[in-house]
């Protein structure tokens, strides 16, 4: 599949990428800790603000429909971007973080008692180990941890063994975002629906890089964000299928999550609202809702097919600088590299990078257990995106190659 426009013109899209950094022109592969935004994206908010602001399901008046229309038309364009069966199963929360706390709070307080278990994998995020950690302190219950091996491949077998009468929801990343595995999430979910047990998939790395179906995967919930998938920061998505929506308390109490208020007793909206308290992010969800619409309007198959080929340009020629060790060799990746050249600490690397106008992600990726399973302190990541190209990829391996000489 082809992208319908040049690469230039689609660049030209994400003013951004023409300022220069260091006073060279800015390379940016730092895609997997924030995506950069065209001006399709910039241009809906700023008309939001400048002619269509008022709050969100609050007035009869002109400008309060008009912005409800468009907040409950971009939960329609999410839903059907990940195939979610229901419009009420689209949640808009503050990204990925804020959903999978929503849900590990508001599961938790129905569904987790002492004693009792949670499956998440050893290569999470710490936005997929710490609300369930916490919810075991309150709880008295314990996360067991689904090893992966050396290539970066989830233990199934492990898996599998793991689950007992006391295990009550599963939550794996869809995708690493240190080592890029691609998690078979269908398989983790039908093993884990044999047991009765719900999953929940962070798909903070996976949303922006092709086809995401929840109705295929079959999850219980999916978690991700706006400003990940070249839409506004501070928006995000939680999905949960609407029979466990209505089991679960909502997390957060306040305006419109509500039928009835009374000091006596209150009782809750229907979904989606009963978890969308107080005034939403309703700007930020339209601009999500064009971000998604972009998206579609590239293709979303042209769109990882170029991205692939990114990453096995990358993933070659990082391969050929010597002392190289790359973390993560998965038969199935999102374009992303982890890697450490030789002994030089990511930090030094990233600091020269930089000056070549290079950006790349070096540290721990809020994943520490995984920088822990290797035994390392850090990688630096290139993260690739659809509007690279072959050029910035070169100049990265290049200036890998130069960092790697310096030190030599
Ligand atoms: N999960 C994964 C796999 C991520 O890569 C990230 C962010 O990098 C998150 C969760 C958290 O996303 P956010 O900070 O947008 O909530």
């Amino acid at each position: 599949m082809k992208l319908p426009r040049s690469i230039e013109e689609i660049r030209s899209d994400f003013p951004i990428l023409s300022v220069k950094v260091h006073d060279k022109p800015l390379i940016y592969l730092d895609n997997g800790a924030t995506t950069q935004k065209p001006v399709q994206v910039l241009q809906v908010m700023d008309e939001l603000y400048r002619t269509a602001n008022a709050n969100v399901h609050r007035g009869v008046h002109y400008l309060s429909d008009i912005v409800s229309e468009r907040y409950e038309a971009a939960r329609e364009t999410v839903r059907a971007f990940i195939n979610a069966p229901k419009r009420e199963e689209v949640i808009f929360t503050a990204g990925t973080t804020a959903s999978i706390n929503a849900v590990a709070f508001s599961f938790g307080e129905r569904f987790v008692h002492e004693g009792d278990e949670i499956i998440i994998s050893g290569m999470e995020h710490h936005a997929n180990i710490v609300p369930w950690q916490m919810l075991c302190e309150r709880k008295g219950s314990k996360l067991r941890i689904i090893p992966f091996s050396d290539q970066g491949v989830l233990d199934l077998e492990a898996y599998r063994s793991m689950f007992t009468e006391r295990t009550r929801i599963v939550a794996v990343t869809h995708a690493s975002n240190v080592l890029g595995t691609i998690n078979p999430v269908k398989e983790i979910v039908t093993e884990a629906h044999r047991h009765d047990v719900p999953v929940l998939i962070d798909g903070a790395q996976s949303i922006q890089h092709g086809i995401v179906d929840v109705a295929d995967i079959g999850c219980d919930f999916f978690a991700f964000s706006g400003h990940k998938i070249y839409g506004p920061n501070g928006i995000g998505v939680l999905y949960g299928k609407e029979k466990w929506l209505n089991e679960i308390p909502p997390y957060q109490g306040g305006g419109d999550m509500v039928a009835s208020v009374t000091f006596e007793k209150t009782t809750y909206n229907e979904l989606p609202f009963k978890f969308e308290a107080g005034t939403t992010n309703f700007t930020g969800a339209i601009g999500l809702g064009t971000a998604l619409d972009y998206l579609t309007a590239l293709g979303r198959e042209a769109v990882a097919e170029r991205e692939q080929a990114l990453l096995a340009q990358a993933t070659g020629g990082l391969s050929s600088v010597s002392g190289m060790r790359i973390y993560g060799t998965a038969p199935g990746k999102v374009s992303l590299v982890s890697f450490l050249p030789g002994n030089i600490h990511p930090y030094d690397a990233g600091m020269i990078l930089d000056k070549m106008g290079i950006a790349v992600r070096t540290g721990t990726h809020c994943a520490q257990p995984v920088m822990d399973r290797y035994g390392i302190t850090g990688t630096i990541r290139a993260s690739m995106a659809f509007y690279n190209t072959e050029e910035e990829i070169d100049a990265l391996v290049k200036g890998v190659r130069k960092v790697t000489e310096m030190f030599a």
